[in-house]
Protein backbone atom coordinates (compact mmCIF):
# COMPACT_ATOMS: atom_id res chain seq x y z
CA UNK A 1 0.00 0.00 0.00
CA UNK A 2 1.28 3.35 -0.86
CA UNK A 3 0.81 6.10 1.36
CA UNK A 4 -1.81 8.30 0.45
CA UNK A 5 -0.68 11.72 -1.30
CA UNK A 6 -0.05 14.52 1.54
CA UNK A 7 0.33 11.64 4.05
CA UNK A 8 1.19 13.49 7.75
CA UNK A 9 0.12 11.45 10.54
CA UNK A 10 2.33 13.36 12.64
CA UNK A 11 1.94 17.21 11.55
CA UNK A 12 2.11 19.35 14.11
CA UNK A 13 3.70 17.18 16.21
CA UNK A 14 7.47 18.04 18.00
CA UNK A 15 9.66 15.19 18.08
CA UNK A 16 13.36 15.12 19.30
CA UNK A 17 15.49 13.11 17.81
CA UNK A 18 18.75 12.30 20.24
CA UNK A 19 21.13 9.44 18.79
CA UNK A 20 21.27 10.25 15.13
CA UNK A 21 23.10 6.28 13.83
CA UNK A 22 22.07 3.47 11.57
CA UNK A 23 18.10 4.01 12.80
CA UNK A 24 17.94 7.65 14.05
CA UNK A 25 18.78 9.65 10.92
CA UNK A 26 16.29 7.72 8.72
CA UNK A 27 13.45 7.76 11.54
CA UNK A 28 14.55 11.66 11.83
CA UNK A 29 14.05 12.13 7.73
CA UNK A 30 10.59 9.97 7.91
CA UNK A 31 9.02 11.74 10.58
CA UNK A 32 9.64 14.81 9.33
CA UNK A 33 7.94 13.94 5.87
CA UNK A 34 5.48 12.71 7.61
CA UNK A 35 4.76 16.07 9.01
CA UNK A 36 6.77 16.29 12.60
CA UNK A 37 8.45 18.90 13.37
CA UNK A 38 12.02 17.80 13.97
CA UNK A 39 14.64 18.32 16.41
CA UNK A 40 17.76 16.03 15.85
CA UNK A 41 20.66 15.89 18.53
CA UNK A 42 23.88 13.27 18.61
CA UNK A 43 26.56 13.81 20.67
CA UNK A 44 29.00 13.55 17.73
CA UNK A 45 29.85 16.21 15.68
CA UNK A 46 29.92 13.85 12.70
CA UNK A 47 26.57 12.56 12.77
CA UNK A 48 25.07 15.99 13.69
CA UNK A 49 27.35 17.32 10.31
CA UNK A 50 25.02 14.68 8.07
CA UNK A 51 21.85 15.83 9.86
CA UNK A 52 22.37 19.57 8.73
CA UNK A 53 23.12 18.31 5.49
CA UNK A 54 20.19 16.44 5.07
CA UNK A 55 18.33 19.67 6.16
CA UNK A 56 17.24 18.58 9.32
CA UNK A 57 17.22 20.96 11.99
CA UNK A 58 20.36 20.24 14.83
CA UNK A 59 19.72 21.66 18.37
CA UNK A 60 20.85 20.13 21.40
CA UNK A 61 17.18 19.60 23.29
CA UNK A 62 18.55 19.20 26.43
CA UNK A 63 20.01 22.96 25.89
CA UNK A 64 16.81 25.49 26.73
CA UNK A 65 13.18 24.94 27.14
CA UNK A 66 12.09 21.52 26.72
CA UNK A 67 9.17 21.79 24.45
CA UNK A 68 8.44 18.19 22.68
CA UNK A 69 5.49 16.13 22.62
CA UNK A 70 7.76 12.71 22.44
CA UNK A 71 11.53 12.05 22.28
CA UNK A 72 12.59 9.76 19.94
CA UNK A 73 15.76 8.09 22.02
CA UNK A 74 18.26 5.45 20.38
CA UNK A 75 17.85 1.89 21.96
CA UNK A 76 21.81 1.97 22.78
CA UNK A 77 21.46 5.48 24.70
CA UNK A 78 20.55 4.88 28.27
CA UNK A 79 17.58 6.92 29.96
CA UNK A 80 17.75 5.65 33.47
CA UNK A 81 20.70 3.40 34.17
CA UNK A 82 23.58 3.02 34.26
CA UNK A 83 23.32 7.29 33.59
CA UNK A 84 20.09 9.22 31.99
CA UNK A 85 21.27 11.00 29.10
CA UNK A 86 20.38 14.72 29.68
CA UNK A 87 17.68 15.03 27.11
CA UNK A 88 16.44 11.70 28.56
CA UNK A 89 16.70 13.27 32.20
CA UNK A 90 14.62 16.57 30.89
CA UNK A 91 11.78 14.54 29.09
CA UNK A 92 11.56 12.30 32.49
CA UNK A 93 11.23 15.43 33.93
CA UNK A 94 8.93 17.09 31.95
CA UNK A 95 6.68 13.66 31.76
CA UNK A 96 7.45 13.56 27.65
CA UNK A 97 7.00 10.15 26.96
CA UNK A 98 10.82 8.27 25.59
CA UNK A 99 9.92 6.50 22.53
CA UNK A 100 11.74 4.25 19.76
CA UNK A 101 10.77 3.85 16.25
CA UNK A 102 8.83 0.87 16.16
CA UNK A 103 6.17 2.85 18.26
CA UNK A 104 6.28 5.32 15.49
CA UNK A 105 5.91 3.08 12.14
CA UNK A 106 2.97 1.45 14.63
CA UNK A 107 1.36 4.85 14.96
CA UNK A 108 1.59 5.28 11.34
CA UNK A 109 0.22 1.79 9.66
CA UNK A 110 -2.35 2.44 11.94
CA UNK A 111 -3.55 5.99 10.74
CA UNK A 112 -2.57 5.18 7.27
CA UNK A 113 -6.02 3.46 8.06
CA UNK A 114 -4.33 -0.44 7.64
CA UNK A 115 -4.32 -3.16 10.36
CA UNK A 116 -1.52 -4.90 8.79
CA UNK A 117 -0.23 -7.05 11.67
CA UNK A 118 2.50 -6.96 13.59
CA UNK A 119 4.66 -9.78 14.86
CA UNK A 120 6.86 -8.70 17.67
CA UNK A 121 10.15 -11.36 18.53
CA UNK A 122 12.22 -10.79 22.10
CA UNK A 123 14.21 -13.02 24.27
CA UNK A 124 17.79 -12.53 25.35
CA UNK A 125 19.36 -14.96 22.76
CA UNK A 126 17.88 -16.35 19.14
CA UNK A 127 15.87 -13.23 18.29
CA UNK A 128 17.31 -11.66 15.46
CA UNK A 129 17.64 -15.93 13.93
CA UNK A 130 13.66 -16.37 15.04
CA UNK A 131 12.75 -12.79 13.79
CA UNK A 132 14.58 -13.70 10.12
CA UNK A 133 12.78 -16.88 10.13
CA UNK A 134 9.45 -16.40 10.60
CA UNK A 135 9.63 -13.60 7.81
CA UNK A 136 11.22 -15.63 6.08
CA UNK A 137 8.71 -18.28 6.25
CA UNK A 138 5.98 -15.72 5.14
CA UNK A 139 7.38 -14.68 2.48
CA UNK A 140 7.84 -18.23 1.15
CA UNK A 141 4.25 -18.62 1.74
CA UNK A 142 3.74 -15.60 -0.83
CA UNK A 143 2.76 -13.42 2.14
CA UNK A 144 3.03 -9.64 1.81
CA UNK A 145 5.75 -9.09 4.41
CA UNK A 146 8.44 -6.31 5.98
CA UNK A 147 11.33 -7.42 8.76
CA UNK A 148 13.31 -4.70 10.47
CA UNK A 149 13.63 -3.36 14.19
CA UNK A 150 16.83 -4.30 16.06
CA UNK A 151 17.96 -6.44 12.84
CA UNK A 152 18.53 -5.42 9.54
CA UNK A 153 16.39 -2.35 8.10
CA UNK A 154 15.25 0.18 10.94
CA UNK A 155 11.95 0.61 11.39
CA UNK A 156 10.86 3.63 9.52
CA UNK A 157 12.79 2.68 6.67
CA UNK A 158 10.09 0.34 5.86
CA UNK A 159 7.41 0.35 3.92
CA UNK A 160 3.48 1.40 4.99
CA UNK A 161 2.05 -2.34 4.00
CA UNK A 162 -2.16 -2.89 3.90
CA UNK A 163 -4.56 -5.10 5.40
CA UNK A 164 -2.64 -8.00 3.90
CA UNK A 165 0.63 -7.09 5.23
CA UNK A 166 2.80 -8.30 8.08
CA UNK A 167 5.52 -6.58 10.22
CA UNK A 168 7.96 -8.83 12.05
CA UNK A 169 10.13 -6.89 14.24
CA UNK A 170 13.09 -8.05 16.28
CA UNK A 171 12.31 -6.25 20.24
CA UNK A 172 15.63 -5.29 22.39
CA UNK A 173 14.76 -4.79 25.60
CA UNK A 174 15.61 -1.01 25.31
CA UNK A 175 12.96 -0.82 22.42
CA UNK A 176 10.48 -2.73 25.03
CA UNK A 177 11.24 0.30 27.31
CA UNK A 178 9.81 2.87 25.07
CA UNK A 179 7.10 1.56 23.24
CA UNK A 180 3.75 3.14 24.07
CA UNK A 181 0.86 2.06 22.15
CA UNK A 182 1.71 -0.94 20.23
CA UNK A 183 0.13 -3.88 20.32
CA UNK A 184 1.62 -7.03 19.08
CA UNK A 185 -0.65 -9.71 17.23
CA UNK A 186 1.88 -12.10 17.99
CA UNK A 187 4.14 -12.10 20.33
CA UNK A 188 7.29 -14.42 21.13
CA UNK A 189 9.57 -14.73 23.99
CA UNK A 190 12.30 -17.03 23.16
CA UNK A 191 14.42 -17.21 26.68
CA UNK A 192 15.63 -15.32 29.64
CA UNK A 193 19.20 -15.40 31.08
CA UNK A 194 21.40 -12.49 33.10
CA UNK A 195 21.70 -9.76 30.31
CA UNK A 196 22.20 -6.30 30.32
CA UNK A 197 21.49 -5.71 34.00
CA UNK A 198 24.05 -2.06 34.26
CA UNK A 199 20.76 -1.00 32.13
CA UNK A 200 17.75 -2.58 33.64
CA UNK A 201 19.46 -2.95 37.60
CA UNK A 202 18.42 -6.66 38.04
CA UNK A 203 17.06 -9.70 36.31
CA UNK A 204 13.38 -8.63 37.58
CA UNK A 205 13.94 -5.01 35.98
CA UNK A 206 14.71 -6.76 32.93
CA UNK A 207 12.30 -9.69 33.22
CA UNK A 208 9.73 -6.50 33.38
CA UNK A 209 11.18 -4.73 30.14
CA UNK A 210 10.98 -8.16 28.45
CA UNK A 211 7.63 -8.81 29.48
CA UNK A 212 5.91 -5.19 27.57
CA UNK A 213 5.78 -7.22 24.57
CA UNK A 214 2.97 -9.05 25.78
CA UNK A 215 1.30 -5.31 27.22
CA UNK A 216 -2.06 -5.02 25.42
CA UNK A 217 -1.86 -7.66 24.11
CA UNK A 218 -5.84 -9.02 23.67
CA UNK A 219 -7.60 -12.67 23.98
CA UNK A 220 -7.26 -12.94 20.31
CA UNK A 221 -3.47 -12.37 19.61
CA UNK A 222 -0.98 -14.96 20.24
CA UNK A 223 1.92 -15.21 22.93
CA UNK A 224 4.64 -17.82 22.12
CA UNK A 225 6.41 -18.41 25.53
CA UNK A 226 9.81 -20.65 25.29
CA UNK A 227 9.10 -23.30 28.28
CA UNK A 228 13.00 -24.04 28.58
CA UNK A 229 14.13 -21.55 31.40
CA UNK A 230 11.94 -20.88 34.48
CA UNK A 231 12.19 -17.34 34.17
CA UNK A 232 10.85 -17.15 31.36
CA UNK A 233 8.20 -19.84 32.05
CA UNK A 234 7.29 -17.53 34.89
CA UNK A 235 5.83 -14.63 32.49
CA UNK A 236 2.78 -17.09 31.88
CA UNK A 237 1.17 -15.28 34.43
CA UNK A 238 1.78 -11.76 32.95
CA UNK A 239 0.20 -12.88 29.51
CA UNK A 240 -3.65 -11.83 28.37
CA UNK A 241 -3.41 -13.82 24.87
CA UNK A 242 -3.82 -17.08 23.65
CA UNK A 243 -0.63 -18.81 25.34
CA UNK A 244 1.07 -21.75 23.25
CA UNK A 245 4.33 -22.74 24.92
CA UNK A 246 7.34 -23.78 22.77
CA UNK A 247 10.28 -25.37 23.62
CA UNK A 248 13.60 -26.91 21.71
CA UNK A 249 14.21 -29.94 23.78
CA UNK A 250 10.87 -31.33 24.75
CA UNK A 251 7.19 -32.23 24.03
CA UNK A 252 5.36 -29.22 26.05
CA UNK A 253 1.85 -30.26 26.16
CA UNK A 254 -0.45 -28.04 23.78
CA UNK A 255 2.21 -26.56 22.04
CA UNK A 256 4.63 -26.95 19.68
CA UNK A 257 8.40 -28.47 20.33
CA UNK A 258 11.64 -30.37 19.03
CA UNK A 259 12.26 -33.21 19.89
CA UNK A 260 15.16 -36.14 18.12
CA UNK A 261 15.16 -33.30 15.61
CA UNK A 262 11.37 -33.06 14.55
CA UNK A 263 9.01 -30.33 15.10
CA UNK A 264 6.03 -31.32 16.35
CA UNK A 265 2.33 -30.21 18.12
CA UNK A 266 -0.39 -32.29 19.05
CA UNK A 267 -1.65 -32.94 15.57
CA UNK A 268 1.44 -34.47 14.72
CA UNK A 269 5.01 -33.72 12.79
CA UNK A 270 5.36 -30.51 10.76
CA UNK A 271 9.29 -30.84 9.87
CA UNK A 272 12.31 -32.52 9.99
CA UNK A 273 14.84 -29.85 11.28
CA UNK A 274 17.80 -32.62 9.75
CA UNK A 275 16.55 -30.92 6.54
CA UNK A 276 17.31 -27.51 7.75
CA UNK A 277 20.85 -27.29 7.50
CA UNK A 278 21.19 -23.08 8.66
CA UNK A 279 19.60 -24.53 12.00
CA UNK A 280 21.85 -26.53 14.18
CA UNK A 281 22.05 -27.33 17.44
CA UNK A 282 19.10 -27.35 20.25
CA UNK A 283 19.15 -23.59 20.37
CA UNK A 284 18.27 -23.12 16.79
CA UNK A 285 15.45 -26.12 17.26
CA UNK A 286 14.06 -23.46 19.86
CA UNK A 287 14.06 -20.48 17.68
CA UNK A 288 12.40 -22.65 14.96
CA UNK A 289 9.43 -24.09 17.06
CA UNK A 290 8.62 -19.93 18.27
CA UNK A 291 9.15 -19.32 14.52
CA UNK A 292 6.69 -21.92 13.44
CA UNK A 293 4.57 -21.16 15.93
CA UNK A 294 4.07 -18.18 14.85
CA UNK A 295 3.05 -18.77 11.62
CA UNK A 296 1.11 -21.88 12.44
CA UNK A 297 -0.77 -19.40 13.79
CA UNK A 298 -1.44 -16.99 10.71
CA UNK A 299 -2.45 -20.54 8.79
CA UNK A 300 0.93 -21.54 6.96
CA UNK A 301 0.54 -25.27 6.82
CA UNK A 302 3.27 -27.95 7.89
CA UNK A 303 4.37 -28.53 4.19
CA UNK A 304 5.11 -24.74 3.73
CA UNK A 305 6.94 -24.76 7.21
CA UNK A 306 9.18 -27.99 6.46
CA UNK A 307 10.05 -26.40 2.95
CA UNK A 308 10.29 -22.79 4.41
CA UNK A 309 12.80 -24.22 7.10
CA UNK A 310 14.83 -26.05 4.75
CA UNK A 311 15.09 -22.92 2.17
CA UNK A 312 16.44 -20.89 5.36
CA UNK A 313 19.88 -19.01 4.46
CA UNK A 314 20.20 -18.16 7.86
CA UNK A 315 22.24 -15.33 9.23
CA UNK A 316 25.40 -14.40 8.08
CA UNK A 317 28.25 -14.49 11.21
CA UNK A 318 25.47 -17.51 13.39
CA UNK A 319 26.73 -20.56 12.53
CA UNK A 320 27.19 -19.75 8.56
CA UNK A 321 27.99 -22.18 6.43
CA UNK A 322 30.84 -20.22 3.83
CA UNK A 323 31.83 -23.09 2.17
CA UNK A 324 32.90 -27.06 1.76
CA UNK A 325 36.02 -28.41 0.50
CA UNK A 326 37.04 -32.10 0.16
CA UNK A 327 34.50 -32.80 2.60
CA UNK A 328 35.33 -30.07 5.03
CA UNK A 329 32.70 -27.47 5.91
CA UNK A 330 33.89 -24.18 6.63
CA UNK A 331 31.44 -21.98 9.64
CA UNK A 332 31.59 -18.15 10.56
CA UNK A 333 29.86 -17.58 13.80
CA UNK A 334 31.75 -14.73 14.48
CA UNK A 335 28.86 -13.44 16.39
CA UNK A 336 29.63 -15.74 19.02
CA UNK A 337 31.64 -12.79 21.43
CA UNK A 338 31.43 -14.62 25.03
CA UNK A 339 31.97 -18.40 26.23
CA UNK A 340 27.78 -19.00 26.45
CA UNK A 341 27.63 -18.15 22.42
CA UNK A 342 30.57 -20.51 21.37
CA UNK A 343 29.23 -23.27 23.56
CA UNK A 344 26.43 -23.42 21.73
CA UNK A 345 28.42 -23.69 18.24
CA UNK A 346 30.74 -25.90 19.67
CA UNK A 347 27.82 -28.59 20.65
CA UNK A 348 26.46 -28.48 17.45
CA UNK A 349 29.02 -30.54 16.13
CA UNK A 350 30.96 -33.70 17.02
CA UNK A 351 34.09 -33.04 15.91
CA UNK A 352 35.81 -29.54 15.10
CA UNK A 353 39.49 -27.62 14.37
CA UNK A 354 38.41 -24.97 16.30
CA UNK A 355 39.29 -20.91 15.66
CA UNK A 356 38.89 -18.51 19.02
CA UNK A 357 40.13 -15.97 20.59
CA UNK A 358 40.55 -11.79 20.77
CA UNK A 359 39.47 -9.76 23.81
CA UNK A 360 38.44 -12.27 26.55
CA UNK A 361 35.20 -11.82 28.58
CA UNK A 362 35.75 -12.61 32.44
CA UNK A 363 36.50 -16.43 32.95
CA UNK A 364 37.90 -16.81 29.68
CA UNK A 365 36.77 -20.12 27.86
CA UNK A 366 36.89 -22.47 31.42
CA UNK A 367 33.22 -22.61 30.94
CA UNK A 368 33.63 -24.58 27.64
CA UNK A 369 35.97 -27.84 28.84
CA UNK A 370 33.31 -30.10 29.00
CA UNK A 371 33.02 -29.40 25.21
CA UNK A 372 36.68 -30.11 25.09
CA UNK A 373 36.76 -33.39 23.63
CA UNK A 374 34.79 -31.87 20.23
CA UNK A 375 38.33 -30.19 19.37
CA UNK A 376 40.90 -31.90 17.30
CA UNK A 377 42.79 -28.64 17.33
CA UNK A 378 42.37 -24.92 18.16
CA UNK A 379 44.41 -22.27 16.31
CA UNK A 380 44.17 -19.36 18.81
CA UNK A 381 44.02 -15.16 17.82
CA UNK A 382 44.45 -12.15 19.13
CA UNK A 383 45.44 -10.46 22.38
CA UNK A 384 43.98 -13.42 24.58
CA UNK A 385 45.42 -16.32 22.85
CA UNK A 386 47.67 -17.15 25.38
CA UNK A 387 45.17 -16.87 28.23
CA UNK A 388 42.94 -19.42 25.90
CA UNK A 389 46.02 -21.80 25.04
CA UNK A 390 47.25 -22.17 29.00
CA UNK A 391 43.20 -22.74 29.19
CA UNK A 392 43.76 -25.81 26.75
CA UNK A 393 47.32 -26.74 27.88
CA UNK A 394 46.13 -27.71 31.12
CA UNK A 395 43.12 -29.90 29.76
CA UNK A 396 45.54 -31.48 27.28
CA UNK A 397 43.48 -30.03 24.49
CA UNK A 398 45.98 -29.77 20.87
CA UNK A 399 46.46 -25.99 20.11
CA UNK A 400 48.70 -23.45 18.32
CA UNK A 401 48.99 -19.84 18.50
CA UNK A 402 48.37 -18.14 15.02
CA UNK A 403 48.22 -14.41 16.01
CA UNK A 404 46.18 -13.53 13.34
CA UNK A 405 42.67 -14.71 11.10
CA UNK A 406 44.80 -14.31 8.11
CA UNK A 407 47.39 -17.16 9.11
CA UNK A 408 44.41 -18.57 11.66
CA UNK A 409 42.91 -19.90 8.12
CA UNK A 410 44.75 -21.68 6.23
CA UNK A 411 46.94 -23.65 9.31
CA UNK A 412 43.10 -24.68 10.29
CA UNK A 413 42.02 -25.58 6.94
CA UNK A 414 45.14 -27.56 6.76
CA UNK A 415 44.50 -29.40 10.06
CA UNK A 416 40.91 -29.95 8.95
CA UNK A 417 41.88 -31.64 5.23
CA UNK A 418 44.38 -33.67 6.88
CA UNK A 419 41.81 -35.77 8.59
CA UNK A 420 41.14 -33.92 12.34
CA UNK A 421 37.59 -32.84 11.53
CA UNK A 422 34.82 -32.17 9.00
CA UNK A 423 34.23 -28.67 10.23
CA UNK A 424 36.41 -25.92 10.60
CA UNK A 425 34.62 -23.41 12.98
CA UNK A 426 34.89 -19.82 13.93
CA UNK A 427 33.45 -19.30 16.96
CA UNK A 428 35.90 -17.15 18.75
CA UNK A 429 34.47 -16.94 22.70
CA UNK A 430 35.81 -13.27 22.63
CA UNK A 431 35.12 -9.90 21.21
CA UNK A 432 36.56 -8.27 17.99
CA UNK A 433 37.91 -4.81 19.01
CA UNK A 434 41.53 -6.15 19.70
CA UNK A 435 41.91 -6.56 15.49
CA UNK A 436 38.79 -5.57 14.44
CA UNK A 437 36.14 -3.20 13.93
CA UNK A 438 33.62 -5.61 15.05
CA UNK A 439 32.31 -9.14 14.83
CA UNK A 440 31.01 -8.38 11.15
CA UNK A 441 34.35 -7.29 9.86
CA UNK A 442 36.01 -10.36 11.22
CA UNK A 443 33.25 -12.82 9.94
CA UNK A 444 33.51 -11.22 6.81
CA UNK A 445 37.48 -11.32 6.64
CA UNK A 446 36.75 -15.02 7.66
CA UNK A 447 34.67 -15.62 4.46
CA UNK A 448 37.27 -13.97 2.19
CA UNK A 449 39.70 -16.11 3.51
CA UNK A 450 37.90 -19.23 3.06
CA UNK A 451 36.77 -18.16 -0.60
CA UNK A 452 40.84 -17.52 -1.20
CA UNK A 453 41.28 -21.35 -0.23
CA UNK A 454 38.34 -22.52 -2.60
CA UNK A 455 39.60 -20.50 -5.03
CA UNK A 456 43.54 -21.78 -4.77
CA UNK A 457 42.33 -24.77 -4.99
CA UNK A 458 40.17 -24.66 -7.98
CA UNK A 459 42.55 -23.21 -9.50
CA UNK A 460 45.26 -26.36 -8.56
CA UNK A 461 42.12 -28.38 -10.04
CA UNK A 462 41.41 -26.79 -13.64
P1 LIG B 1 20.17 -12.26 19.23
O1 LIG B 1 19.57 -11.49 18.11
O2 LIG B 1 19.19 -12.48 20.36
O3 LIG B 1 21.51 -11.78 19.68
P2 LIG B 1 20.96 -14.27 17.28
O4 LIG B 1 19.85 -14.95 16.57
O5 LIG B 1 21.69 -13.20 16.59
O6 LIG B 1 20.42 -13.76 18.68
O7 LIG B 1 21.99 -15.38 17.75
C1 LIG B 1 23.22 -14.98 18.35
C2 LIG B 1 23.95 -16.17 18.96
O8 LIG B 1 23.19 -16.60 20.11
C3 LIG B 1 24.03 -17.37 18.05
O9 LIG B 1 25.22 -17.38 17.29
C4 LIG B 1 23.98 -18.52 19.02
O10 LIG B 1 25.29 -18.75 19.50
C5 LIG B 1 23.14 -18.02 20.17
N1 LIG B 1 21.70 -18.40 20.10
C6 LIG B 1 20.86 -18.29 19.04
N2 LIG B 1 19.62 -18.72 19.35
C7 LIG B 1 19.67 -19.09 20.64
C8 LIG B 1 18.69 -19.62 21.56
N3 LIG B 1 17.41 -19.85 21.22
N4 LIG B 1 19.12 -19.88 22.82
C9 LIG B 1 20.39 -19.67 23.20
N5 LIG B 1 21.35 -19.19 22.38
C10 LIG B 1 21.00 -18.90 21.13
Amino acid sequence: MSTPPGFRPFAGQRIAVVGLGRAGLPAARRLAEWGAEITAWDDGATQREAAEREGLSVRDPAAGAFAFDALLLSPGIPHRMPRAHPAAARARAAGVPILCDVEFLFRAVRAAGSPARFIGVTGTNGKSTTTALIHHLLRGAGRVAEVGGNLGPPALGLNILGAEGYYTLEMSSYMLERIASIRFNSAVMLNLSADHLDRHGSMAGYAAAKAEIFARQEPADLAVLGQDDAATRALAATVRARLLPISGIARVEGGLWAEDGMLRDEDGAIADLRDAPALPGSHNAQNAAAAAAVVRDLGLSAGEIAAGLALFPGLPHRLERVGTLGGVSFVNDSKATNADSAARALASYDRVVWIAGGLAKDGGIESLAPLFPRIARAVLIGRDAPMLAATLAAQGVPHEIAGTLDEAVPAAAAAARSGAAPVVLLSPACASFDQFSGFDARGDRFRALVQQILSDDMGRAA
